[in-house]
C-alpha cells in the first residue's frame, strides 16, 4: 500500500516534468505580462503608421523619436491575435499609436494645453500606460486603409461610435475593427473609432521609459510595473 502510493507519487511527478518540458520546449521564459515589448518582436505583420514620429498629426509637429509602436507584452500578444484573426479574412491591422513616455506627453500639453484634445499630463494619458493602441484597418493585399468616418485623431462627433450618419460601407468597417477588437478583450472608446484599451489598461502604471531604453526585440522579465 505504501509502495504503491509512493509509485502513484513518483509516476505524477514525472508526467508533471515532462509536461512541462513539453509546453515550454526551448526552455524560454514567459514573457512578463507587463513587460514594454515592441509590436513588431512580437506580429511583425502589423503594419505601422507611427503619426507622432512625422509632422502628419494634429499639432503638426514630429513629437516621437522613433516610428515604433511600443505596448505591455499581454497588451501585443492580445493585438497579435486580433491581426491574426483579420488575416483569415484578407485584413490586417494599421496602427497609428501606442505607448507614449510621459515626457512626450508633457511635450504635447505644451503645445495644445487643452485637455478637450490633449491628456493633462498631470493625470497621463492612456497611452502612457503602454496598453491603449490607436489603429484602423487594412486590406492585406494593397495595403490600403479601409474607408472609416474620420482620419486619425479628428476631434469631431463624426468620431464618436454612436454616430451613424454615415455610408453603409463605412458603419461595417468601424463595426469589423470594433468586434475583431473585442473578440480578443479590448475596450473600445466611445468618442473615437480608432482608440482601444487592453484588458486591466488601468492596472498599468503610468511610464516615462524613453522609447529607445526599449528593446527591439522581446524582454524578459526586465520590466517592473
Ligand atoms: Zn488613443
Amino acid at each position: 500500500m505504501q509502495l504503491s502510493r509512493i509509485q502513484f507519487l513518483f509516476t505524477f511527478v514525472i508526467s508533471l516534468m515532462i509536461s512541462l518540458v513539453i509546453h515550454n520546449p526551448i526552455g524560454a521564459t514567459p514573457l512578463n505580462p507587463t513587460a514594454m515589448v515592441d509590436i513588431r518582436s512580437i506580429n511583425p505583420n502589423i503594419a505601422l503608421d507611427i503619426r507622432y514620429a512625422t509632422p502628419n498629426n494634429f499639432v503638426k509637429q514630429k513629437l516621437y523619436p522613433e516610428a515604433r509602436c511600443i505596448l505591455r507584452a499581454a497588451v501585443a500578444q492580445q493585438l497579435s491575435k486580433v491581426q491574426s484573426d483579420l488575416e483569415t479574412r484578407g485584413l490586417g491591422l494599421k496602427v497609428y499609436d501606442c505607448y507614449r513616455p510621459l515626457a512626450i506627453q508633457r511635450a504635447l500639453w505644451k503645445i495644445k494645453p487643452d485637455d478637450r484634445f490633449v491628456a493633462n499630463p498631470k493625470y497621463g494619458s492612456r497611452h502612457n500606460r503602454g496598453a491603449a493602441v490607436d489603429l484602423t484597418l487594412i486590406d492585406r493585399k494593397t495595403g490600403k486603409e479601409l474607408p472609416m468616418p474620420t482620419g486619425f485623431d479628428d476631434f469631431s462627433e463624426r468620431a464618436s461610435r454612436s454616430y451613424n450618419a454615415l455610408p453603409q460601407n463605412v458603419r461595417q468597417n468601424r463595426q469589423t475593427l470594433e468586434d475583431a477588437m473585442v473578440k480578443a478583450g479590448f475596450i473600445p472608446l466611445a468618442t473615437e473609432w480608432w482608440h482601444f484599451d487592453g484588458k486591466g489598461w488601468q492596472n498599468y502604471a503610468i511610464r516615462d521609459i524613453p522609447f529607445n531604453a526599449i528593446s527591439s526585440t522581446p524582454l524578459n522579465n526586465s520590466t517592473p510595473k
